[in-house]
């Protein structure tokens, strides 16, 4: 690109928001150089969205930049990390201004509500690609993983899922699979990262995952790392208002709503597990600090030495009768 062009893209990213957050030098030099508070180790974390492949070409310039530091966010917040710094690689077929302006709109309205301050980045210019590496503080030893979750521990999980899925199925598909496809692609596209919660998880949960490839597939991620089994009760599986309007007016079922749930991606929401009474003195806490958090209970960690699933880690009941997940849907329910 052109050094004009440059100018142009510099005006939208640096910012005149001062050095503060432990940045000594921000952007502008070769490399930003931050404080990190003593007693706190460094969480890093970099997700690439390339258009055709992430992101649907035409989509709208404010919601990609908002999701492309949002999915970063969620990897902090799984963590337990404070969010703090984020830089932004960004590689443009052109300058389009008003585009420019919306996507920076979208990225700076989050990264201000969590405190999160820009300090470098990269333009390029190629098909059109975003690069954000989010860094975040963490109290020395105390991140959360996904390798000790114990047996007896209730899992739960942060919200609602399957709505995300829904969301790209209905963008995807030349028919309408529900009858009301905004609320969907809201969830798909304007995730709320659970940082606030990730922190409170701190002391309390035994491990956590952010919900990025489905229920399952990230599940799965804790019960190797961890070696356990798992139950997940679908009767559990909290589901929106949106996806039980749609059961109720007959564009869903009750078992394809559990489906997306369980196998779609895209809901980042913490997963995560904790012995029960940790719960009960997690859930004293938020209330305490007048937080408002879900924390829905949708299974239960097992012993893999004795544990009723045979040949796979993880399985499904209704109501205790255990049912089998197939790729296509749920023997329990054809
Ligand atoms: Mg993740």
């Amino acid at each position: 690109m052109s050094e004009g062009e440059f100018d142009i893209i510099d005006r939208y990213f640096k910012r005149l928001n001062g050095l503060e957050s432990g940045v000594v030098i921000g952007i502008g030099d070769d490399c930003a150089i931050l404080d990190i508070p003593a007693g706190h180790q460094l969480a890093v974390t970099t997700d690439t969205l390339v258009s055709g492949v992430h992101f649907f070409e035409d989509v709208d310039p404010y919601r990609l930049g908002y999701k492309a530091l949002a999915v970063n966010l969620s990897d902090l917040a799984a963590m337990g990390a404070t969010a703090k710094w984020a830089s932004l690689a960004i590689t443009l077929p052109d300058v389009n201004e008003p585009w420019l302006a919306e996507f920076c709109r979208g990225f700076f309205e989050l990264a201000d509500k969590y405190q999160v301050q820009l300090v470098g980045g990269d333009t390029t210019k190629g098909p059109l690609s975003i690069t954000v590496s989010a860094k975040g503080i963490v109290p020395t030893g105390q991140a959360l993983t996904r390798s000790h979750a114990q047996v007896d521990d209730v899992i739960c999980v942060s919200g609602y899922l399957g709505d995300g899925a829904l969301g790209l199925a209905a963008k995807l598909s030349d028919t309408k699979i529900v009858a009301d496809q905004q609320p969907f692609i809201d969830a798909l596209e304007l995730t709320e990262p659970r940082l606030t919660l990730g922190q409170q998880l701190i002391d309390h949960a035994s491990s956590c995952i952010d919900l990025s490839d489905g229920l399952s597939q990230d599940l799965m991620h804790i019960l190797k790392k961890s070696d356990r089994h798992a139950q997940l009760h679908l009767e559990h599986l909290p589901l929106s208002e949106a996806i039980l309007t749609e059961i109720d007016s007959g564009h869903l079922s009750l078992s394809e709503a559990w489906q997306y749930a369980v196998t779609g991606g895209d809901d980042y929401e913490l997963l995560f597990t904790i012995s029960k009474h940790k719960l009960a003195s997690l859930r004293m806490r938020l209330s305490e600090q007048g937080l408002s958090l879900n924390c829905f209970e949708i299974g239960v960690i097992l012993d893999p030495n004795n544990s009723p699933l045979t040949g796979e880690r993880l399985g499904f009941t209704h109501l205790q009768q255990p049912v089998t997940l197939k790729k296509t849907g749920w023997d329990h329910f054809k």
